[in-house]
């Protein structure tokens, strides 16, 4: 079965609402084995876990939301700038400051 399927059949059995839980749950376990792996734990094996996890919960998310083709449209928009940006050779503080607006 291609994912796409997998993904239809999983909201189908399971519902939007409960999918975008699961969504929110497997983002904040990533959030939290990065955060661990910042704190110095060797766990990249959970890291990379997680990352599969919420992959693939992006992936239900995408079918439920992205209805026209949104996403990869913006995506592309994103990396053009992130590219720019990356010519462009700001530190990384003249970033953090443009984005507070400090
Ligand atoms: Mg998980």
């Amino acid at each position: 079965m291609i994912p796409n399927e997998i993904y239809a059949q999983a909201l189908k059995q399971w519902g939007k609402p409960m999918q975008v839980i699961i969504a929110l749950e497997e983002m904040s376990e990533l959030a939290k084995e990065l955060t661990k792996n910042l704190r110095g734990k060797e766990n990249v094996p959970e890291v990379c876990e997680e990352i599969a996890d919420v992959e693939i919960m992006l992936g239900q998310m995408r079918a439920v939301f992205d209805e026209e083709n949104q996403i990869d449209i913006m995506r592309d928009k994103k990396l053009m700038r992130l590219e720019d940006m990356l010519q462009k050779n700001p530190s990384a503080s003249d970033v953090v400051n443009r984005r507070t607006g400090t």
